[in-house]
């Protein structure tokens, strides 16, 4: 049977869903006439703010299942059992540009994934990239910046965006990445998944251990040329949207291959850089990646604003045994993502379905009210813990023997030295390997940077010749090939 259409108060219209209430034929609309105002009225607030960054992005349901036993290194309940398997969601994403803009950017993509688990939400909150360009948050706002619009021409701007990266070389190992062919992924279900930070997971003994997360794809990592991108991006914007909707709604279910790799808190004092530094990777023949799980997407959501738009993952959504470690970045992620949500989505954005924990899970009887509460709000029970209703704790280990710090407050700004430019030059030799990719990341900077001034051009040419001299000979030749000097 067809529904009944309504107003969104639920009254019946009838006979006709487009009449509006005038007087008489010709005369002006009746202010009486809620069908039409509401609607109008609906209509004029249906964008919420766009995410600052990750604004453009693609999602979809699945379920993540237990391969190999790690309970030694994480007794978090979800991964307790080899077979166990727990639902899922995942976002991917492009950073820098707007709601619309095309998905084959060169930008890094985000890869957040929620895990629905019996002990709360878990919420991974990843990159394709395995490192950052900055290690000190106080310079994201800035960064980001200059990867956005010039405030006056409301362009993108290639003098910013070098100036940028050129005076804070800490990014150049990110850059590096970001400017090989793996800036611009063939698709969402064809890359990687790296925590970056460093997490700390422990098991119940008290014992823990420094943590990297990896999601290596199984259906291969492949990557677009820049002109690939540069066409697709014309073509089809939403290539990568397209993608991943029709492969699930297909039947052809993409899935990761989950690992970690591990330091004792000593082996961690003994490496060559920290493991509190996002711009740098741990060696995987020195740390060596260790398989724990797989995960699948077979679900594309019913609704994009409902599932995907309203979506919200943070790095402090977490569960017993895995916790942030002290890098100063992820520290600020914590506040930061539940801070955007606040003022995206509203106070009560754990309560729409998709970030919603399983049912029953919550039991937080102070945290009430606030505007969209639609929970319930725990009904008659105290708004505070009450000590006539007692309430259950779980034991857990709380790591009371994990790193001590102490000492005054003190100014920390993380400077690049020259050792910053070691995993770079690791990268470009990693990238002989594969045919083209050296040539492909000194052409695909040239283009770009052909297009800044020739005071910005010279810190370019400078920032690469410390990570290879042929590299940054080769930006030269084909940056001034393509933006001669007068
Ligand atoms: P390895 O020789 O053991 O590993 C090199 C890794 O490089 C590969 O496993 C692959 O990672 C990754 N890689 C291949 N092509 C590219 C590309 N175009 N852009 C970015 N990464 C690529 O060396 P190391 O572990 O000693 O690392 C050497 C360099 O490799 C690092 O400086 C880093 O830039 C890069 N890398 C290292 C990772 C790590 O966690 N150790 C992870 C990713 C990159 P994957 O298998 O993850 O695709």
């Amino acid at each position: 049977m067809a529904p009944t259409y309504t107003n969104s108060n639920g009254q019946p219209i009838t006979p006709d869903a487009f009449a509006t209430q005038r007087i008489g034929q010709h005369g002006p609309l009746l202010l009486q006439d809620f069908n039409l105002i509401d609607s109008l009225a609906h209509f004029d607030r249906e964008r919420i703010p766009e995410r600052v960054v990750h604004a453009k992005g693609s999602g979809a349901f699945g379920v993540f299942e237990v391969t190999d036993d790690i309970t030694d290194v994480c007794s978090a309940k979800f991964l307790d059992t080899i077979g166990k398997k727990t639902r899922i969601f995942t976002r991917f994403s492009t950073v820098g540009g707007e709601s619309g803009s095309a998905d084959t950017a060169r930008d890094p993509r985000g890869f957040a994934t929620k895990f629905y688990t019996e002990e709360g939400n878990l919420d991974l909150v990843y990159n394709n990239t395995p490192v950052f360009f900055i290690r000190d948050p106080s310079k994201f706002p800035h960064f980001i910046h200059t990867q956005k619009r010039n405030p006056e021409t409301h362009l993108k701007d290639a003098n910013m965006f070098w100036d940028y990266l050129t005076t804070n070389p800490e990014s150049v190992h990110q850059v590096m990445v970001l400017f090989s062919d793996r800036g611009t992924p063939a698709s969402y279900r064809e890359m990687n998944g790296y925590s970056g930070h460093t997490y700390k997971w422990s098991n119940k003994n008290g014992d823990w251990r420094y943590v990297q997360v990896h999601f290596i794809s199984d259906q291969g990592v492949k990557t677009l040329t820049n002109e690939e991108a540069g066409q697709l991006a014309g073509s089809n914007p939403d290539h990568a949207q397209e993608d991943l909707f029709k492969n699930i709604a297909a039947g052809n279910y993409p899935s990761w291959t989950c690992y970690i790799q591990t330091m004792t808190e000593q082996e961690a004092k003994e490496a060559e850089f920290s493991v509190f530094d996002l711009t740098k990777v741990w060696p995987h023949k020195k740390y060596p990646m260790r398989r724990f799980g797989k995960f699948t997407l077979n679900e594309n959501p019913k609704n994009y604003f409902s599932e995907v738009e309203q979506a919200a993952f943070s790095p402090a959504h977490t569960v017993p045994y895995m916790e942030p470690s002290a890098d100063p970045v992820l520290q600020s992620r914590l506040f930061s993502y539940p801070d955007t949500h606040r003022h995206r989505l509203g106070t009560n954005y754990t309560q729409i379905p998709v970030n919603c924990p399983v049912a029953g899970r919550v039991f937080a009887p102070h945290i009430r009210d606030g505007a969209m509460c639609v929970n319930g709000n725990l009904g008659s029970h105290p708004n505070y813990l009450a000590s006539d209703k007692p309430v259950e704790f779980q034991q857990y280990s709380i790591q009371q023997d994990q790193e001590v710090w102490n000492g005054a407050a003190c100014p920390f700004h993380w400077k690049a030295t020259d050792a910053d430019f070691k995993q770079a030059t690791d990268l470009y030799n990693v990238l002989a390997r594969y045919p083209n990719q050296q040539k492909n990341l000194a052409h695909n900077v040239a283009v770009h940077v052909a297009n800044a001034d020739a005071w910005v051009q010279d810190k370019v040419f400078d920032y690469f010749t410390k990570v290879a001299k042929e590299l940054g000979d080769a930006i030269k030749k084909e940056t001034l090939e393509l933006s001669p000097r007068k």
